[in-house]
């Protein structure tokens, strides 16, 4: 068993840690916000310099990515030679990159660990991690991740497992709207939504958005259209993962208008006040209620 520091237990961080104290780890936890660290039974630290201390796993699942960059920056001077890094928040390629750069400039490890599969996932141990990353640090980080997940991907080098899910997470949006789309003009032409669904659920319109998590309710009983777009995955997220990926696509120089127009439009609905909802809510704003 590994003595690990978590830096960052909120929602995500909050149950991964709990699952690596389950498994007898010693977790040495720091967050902003005290009580946290407290519910997620972790040993509380006053910084995260602090928790680093005596750890041979450093973890962080923070907001965004100038938070890692400036706990990195706390955090690379202290570190024990050997230490190994993960960073489990969904941030920006380029501080990815940046940050692990630094760490190779202190001779450390560094895995870009990025998760689907929510706060759900999260309890359950179930999580995906899209792993970016040398071959060496992604085998040492393997059997940690295990105890937190349930699917771990070696996606290539430093940051492309925050390419993976920027990547991943623009297709979604994409797809919701278009499902969300097509079940409001369905509605309009008279066309019952459970008809649809049995329809294009087999047919080529079929895609995650519809079939996991379909936007009506009724035809998926567990997606969030059944409990009033309580989430789930809130719309300030998928924002946040939008503005990402077309960003980074400005970046690299790639067209995406359909990215930039889910952008545009889950921007409407954060500034309407709905940035609480769920992401699949969209279909409400499209249908004007
Ligand atoms: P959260 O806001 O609940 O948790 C972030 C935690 O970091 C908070 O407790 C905050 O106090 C703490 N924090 C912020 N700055 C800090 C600092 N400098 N030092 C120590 N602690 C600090 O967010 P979350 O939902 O847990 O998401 C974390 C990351 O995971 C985000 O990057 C998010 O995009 C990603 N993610 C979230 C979900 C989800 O469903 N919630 C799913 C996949 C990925």
């Amino acid at each position: 068993m590994a003595t690990i520091a978590f830096i960052g237990l909120g929602n995500m961080g909050g149950p991964m840690a709990r699952n690596l104290v389950k498994a007898g780890h010693t977790v040495r936890g720091f967050d902003m916000v005290a009580k946290n660290v407290e519910a997620a039974g972790a040993l509380a630290c006053k910084s995260a310099a602090e928790a680093v201390k005596g750890a041979e796993i450093v973890v962080t699942m923070l907001p965004a990515g100038p938070h890692v960059r400036s706990v990195y920056d706390e955090v690379l001077p202290v570190a024990a030679k050997g230490t190994l890094l993960i960073d489990c928040s969904t941030i920006d390629v380029d501080s990815a990159r940046a940050v692990a750069k630094k760490a190779e400039g202190y001779s450390l490890d560094m895995v870009d660990a990025p998760v689907s599969g929510g706060t759900v996932g999260a309890e359950a141990a179930t999580l995906t991690f899209m792993v970016g990353g040398s071959a060496r640090a992604f085998e040492r980080a393997q059997p940690v991740l295990a105890q937190m997940g349930k699917t771990i991907v070696h996606a290539g080098g430093p940051g492309n497992g925050q390419a993976a899910k920027i990547c991943n997470n623009m297709i979604l949006g994409i797809s919701m709207v278009a499902v969300a789309e097509g079940f409001s003009l369905a509605e309009k032409l008279g066309l019952d939504a459970q008809k649809l669904f049995d329809i294009s659920s087999k047919s080529s319109g079929q895609c995650w958005s519809m079939t996991t998590y379909c936007p009506v309710p009724g035809p998926v009983p567990t997606s969030p259209a059944n409990r009033d777009y309580k989430p789930g995955f809130t719309a300030d997220m998928m924002l946040k993962d939008l503005k990402l990926a077309v960003s980074a696509a400005q970046g690299a120089g790639q067209a995406t208008p359909m990215g930039a127009a889910a952008q545009s439009l889950f921007a409407l609905m954060v500034s309407s006040g709905r940035g609480g909802l769920d992401f699949s809510g969209i279909i409400k704003m499209l249908q004007g209620r």
